[in-house]
């Protein structure tokens, strides 16, 4: 597909780009691996205050960054001005901390010498990105592998290009070596090549399971490293003693934020019977009550959806989940603007052979279901082939903890929102992918561990050397 900025708002094509050619491909490759071996053995602080710059650029640029991603897929202002700040948050931290969580860790062993493990970066990372946080997913990869000292190949979403350009851009005005990240726009099969050039030691994939599976297949035939955080179909279990008027609150914000088009949105509402009623109630009043809009007034509560292609999936979602048997609750209605608003809807009543029950649908719609114990809530939220993330709510914090451990799933929030921060661990099981972002165990990602045990001289009385005598 090409790289176009279509403003989802406006329906306005603003700014085609020129796919990356052979040479464009060659260059970001070869610097990168150049980069890759002059950073291995070398010091990390020149590295680290370039990340601290590059989370000052983002703040000092954040309206001007916060607009490009408007126009690139139509979120709200507001919402894109947090994106960029979390962007600084995550760079900040990745500086901050990287160095201590790169240190080698020291081996308690048997064998003669001291055991040490060392981390080492291992090439350059080739990224393949979404659009839905055009800034965000990019920085959860480049951050920890800069501090590594993984150079990193970029392949952001033909959509919103003008995102992707503008992250390569500040990354090299604050001073970072060319190569350090590259963006190029790729087609499908250049993206493939990539992954199988010897060069590229890493590969990091966020998308849907369609795109994971294709870039995931390419890797595992060239036997490269990789992670995947993929789809999901969040659940929001609501106990039967919850506290209504909070978890009313909170709900239809974790299914409308971003325009319903996150990862982690709750997709499935499941409610205890003695609240669904009045949570449904509750949820439809805030549904109605949000304000479709120009996303860059701050009036506006509903953004358009980033595309018309993805507003025509989600119509057609919509449209087969009510025609095999799904009760249409609330919602469905066009929006009277030109823009790909999909009005809020709420689907009841969803039965397992629906596709809507085991569907991800990436847009403001929500599946809402009752269920009678918390066994039947745990049952139906692991009745998923996703395992993302998900909340839990209850009167009771240790209750609702005890059934968040009982969901097959990578992370879930008990009586919040969830959230998304540098120091927390950000992926999935099942379908969802697998591998971590962020944290200590993202920064791991695409480090070699390696293990160097050193001795004075041999000592063949050691029962674990007959091991390496074999
Ligand atoms: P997508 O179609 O898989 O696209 C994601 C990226 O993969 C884009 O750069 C896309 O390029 C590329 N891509 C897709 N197929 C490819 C192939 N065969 N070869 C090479 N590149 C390929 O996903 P999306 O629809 O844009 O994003 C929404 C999905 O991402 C949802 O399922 C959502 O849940 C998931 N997501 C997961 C997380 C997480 O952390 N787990 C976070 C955000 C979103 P083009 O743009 O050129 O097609």
């Amino acid at each position: 597909m090409a790289y176009q900025t279509i403003s989802p708002y406006t329906n306005e094509t603003i700014k085609t780009y020129d796919f990356s050619d052979q040479a464009d491909i060659e260059k970001a490759l070869s610097t990168g691996h150049e980069l890759y071996k002059k950073w291995r053995n070398g010091p990390l602080d020149q590295r680290i205050d370039i990340l601290h710059k590059i989370a000052s650029l983002f703040r000092e640029r954040e309206d001007e960054l916060a607009t490009i991603a408007v126009k690139d897929m139509g979120k709200l202002f507001k919402e894109a001005k947090g994106e960029v700040e979390l962007c600084a948050l995550i760079a900040d931290y990745f500086a901050d901390h990287g160095a201590e969580m790169l240190r080698p860790t020291t081996l308690k062993t048997i064998a003669t010498g001291e055991a040490e493990v060392l981390k080492h970066s291992t090439g350059v990372i080739f990224a393949v990105e979404p659009w839905n946080f055009p800034y965000y997913q990019i920085m959860r990869v480049f951050a920890p592998n800069f501090i590594v000292g993984n150079p990193m190949v970029l392949k952001g979403p033909s959509n919103t290009p003008g995102s992707s350009d503008v992250f390569g851009k500040i990354v090299l005005e604050a001073g970072a070596a060319e190569g350090s990240f590259t963006n190029l726009f790729l087609n499908y099969d250049q993206a493939s090549a990539i992954v199988a050039d010897p060069r590229v030691q890493g590969v990091a994939l966020t998308g849907s399971e369609r795109g994971g599976r294709a870039i995931a297949k390419a890797a595992g035939e060239n036997l490269k490293k990789n992670t995947m955080e993929l789809g999901g179909t969040d659940a929001f279990i609501v106990l039967d003693d919850t506290d209504i008027d909070q978890v009313a609150d909170i709900a239809w914000r974790t299914r409308l934020y971003n325009a319903g088009q996150v990862c982690t949105s709750s997709k499935r509402f499941i409610v205890a019977d003695n609240l669904y009623d009045e949570f449904l109630t509750r949820l439809k009043d805030k549904f109605a009550a949000v304000k479709a809009g120009d996303p860059m007034d701050a009036s506006t509560t509903l953004a358009p959806m980033n595309s018309k292609r993805a507003k025509e999936k989600l119509q057609q979602q919509v449209d087969e989940a009510i025609k095999a048997g799904a009760t249409l609750y609330y919602g469905n209605e066009p929006i009277d603007l030109p823009g790909q608003f999909f009005q809020p809807t709420i689907l009841t009543d969803i039965s397992k052979g629906n596709p809507a029950y085991s569907t991800e649908m990436f847009g403001p719609v929500a599946s809402v279901y009752k269920v009678h114990s918390d066994q039947e809530a745990i049952d139906l939220a692991n009745d998923s082939h996703y395992g993302l993330g998900g909340i839990v709510f209850s009167g009771d914090p240790d209750r609702g903890a005890k059934v968040a451990s009982q969901i097959e799933t990578g992370m879930v929030f008990v009586n919040n929102f969830m959230s998304s921060l540098p120091e927390l661990p950000f992926g999935g099981v099942k379908a969802s992918g697998y591998g971590r972002e962020m944290s200590q165990l993202g920064i791991m990602a695409f480090v070699n561990e390696e293990l160097i045990v050193k001795a004075q001289k041999p000592d063949l009385s050691n029962p674990a050397g007959g091991l390496v005598a074999l």
